[in-house]
């Protein structure tokens, strides 16, 4: 049987200890079978058992194998669009219950990390840097749209204030969410699936999915057994391929690069980020950075459309690294790897069911660490017979790529590439 390990990255290297569990063998029976051991996987077989039905998911490699073992760590809160853009797309009721969800995903890990006592180096506080006056201009309008919603946690930083948040020269002002933060995103997960074990939920690893039966009472196959289920969530999100082409047909795995920093000298680390803050730009492919535990620079940023593995990975980041910290010119970097997220047209998540009783959710295009742990509880929701806030997400239209499979990629690097020209030029 094939083994597929976690990458080789600074989170696999410090990784808390977590079991291998078996792959599935033979015919199982269950309420609730989650394809795919991510957050959004494990959040909402936390959510399940929580309420008393039997879960088991099934993961093609290792828990945290994909995005949520990978990415930057940032707990960033609310949608990769603004709340007005919603609102244009849905209706009001709608655009009322995504409002007051758009903070939500933090204080979920918040409480999960504290309930089930997961060590992940969780941080308190995130801020969006703006590079130009534009950019500073949108903040403040975006602030006064959460503050509609009931979000005043929200402080705009002029060019001095946020100084004294990150040493760089590169910004003009910023936008300070005490509500966000940073943790260890692979030790994140590591601790959700334990506390799903300790409910009483069943993981398989190394069990890809090949085939869903759908019906009555969904069968869901691997290579070497079956689980026969009331109801299927997917949460396979870039990684899972054409399993379902319904869900492919509509959405496009892009690849985004992490390095991670040797350890910094205690001093130089606490110069460049003297609270701790994990910051991510405004840009359209924006620059994020934080520290670590150990006080290395974790700094991701750049797409790979269509989600081809980048060759060298640190050629790519480096040049940024250092436009933000000229400082760093001598820094070595310990690690660097990639990883997928899932690009929809719209920007904003896709959600829905397949038949009566297969439910998925898909493509938050970034913003995906809060996100994904709103959407585990709302398919949670939806499956205990409550869909209101389920609704809401599935309102919002899901949209076929241009160009379909063969030009997707292409089309959107050219969209992307307009979008970073306007950002070079300061629109
Ligand atoms: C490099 C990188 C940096 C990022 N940085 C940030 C950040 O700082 N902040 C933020 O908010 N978001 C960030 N994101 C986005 C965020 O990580 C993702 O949105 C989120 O982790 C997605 O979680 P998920 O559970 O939906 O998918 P994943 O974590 O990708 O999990 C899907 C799982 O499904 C499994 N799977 C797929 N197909 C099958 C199958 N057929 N059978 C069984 N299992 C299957 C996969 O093996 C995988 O483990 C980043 C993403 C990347 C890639």
């Amino acid at each position: 049987m094939k083994h597929t390990p976690h990458p080789d990255s600074y989170y696999a290297a410090s990784a808390n200890a977590s079991p291998e569990r078996p792959a599935l063998v033979g015919v199982h029976e269950t309420d609730v079978c989650v394809i795919g051991a991510g957050y959004t996987g494990i959040s909402t077989a936390l959510f399940l058992l929580e309420h008393g039905f039997r879960v088991t998911v099934l993961e093609a490699a290792r828990v945290g194998f994909g995005a949520s073992g990978r990415n930057g760590g940032q707990i960033v809160n609310s949608y990769s669009r603004d709340l007005d853009v919603i609102e244009k797309q849905v209706g009001p009721k709608q655009a009322r219950l995504l409002g007051e969800m758009a903070f939500e995903g933090g204080r979920i890990i918040r409480d999960r990390v504290q309930r089930y006592g997961i060590h992940c180096d969780l941080k308190d506080g995130g801020v969006f840097a703006a590079v130009n006056s534009r950019q500073l201009d949108h903040l403040e309008q975006q602030k006064k749209l959460w503050e509609r919603y009931g979000h005043d946690q929200l402080e705009l930083l002029d060019e001095q204030a946020i100084r004294g948040v990150v040493d760089t020269q590169r910004y003009v002002g910023g936008m300070l969410d005490r509500s966000g933060g940073h943790i260890h995103p692979l030790n994140l997960v590591l601790g959700e699936a334990a506390a799903v074990e300790s409910l009483g939920g069943v993981i398989h690893e190394q069990s890809a999915v090949i085939r869903v039966q759908q019906g009555a009472a969904p069968v869901v196959h691997t290579e070497h057994g079956r689980v026969t289920a009331r109801f299927v969530v997917v949460a396979g999100n870039a990684y899972l391929g054409d399993l379902l082409p319904a869900l492919s047909a509509k959405s496009m795995p892009c690849g985004t690069q992490v390095v991670a920093t040797e350890p910094l000298p205690p001093d130089l680390a606490h110069s460049l980020l003297p609270q701790d803050y994990c910051v991510e730009d405004c840009n359209y492919l924006l620059d994020y950075y934080r520290l670590s535990a150990d006080k290395r620079l974790i700094f991701g940023g750049g797409v790979v459309y269509g989600a081809r593995d980048p060759a060298n990975i640190e050629s790519m980041i480096r040049p940024n690294l250092l436009r933000a910290f000229p400082q760093l010119n001598e820094v070595k970097i310990d690690y660097a790897w990639t990883g997928n997220f899932l690009l929809t047209l719209s920007r904003l998540p896709q959600v829905g069911r397949l038949g009566s009783n297969i439910f998925y959710s898909q493509g938050c295009s970034g913003h995906g660490v809060t996100y994904t742990h709103v959407a585990g509880k709302v398919l949670a929701e939806a499956i205990r017979g409550q869909a209101e806030r389920f609704d809401a997400f599935a309102a919002l239209p899901h949209y076929p790529f241009p160009g379909g499979r063969l030009f997707r990629v292409p089309f959107t690097a050219m969209g992307a590439w307009y979008y970073q020209f306007r950002d070079r030029l300061g629109w």
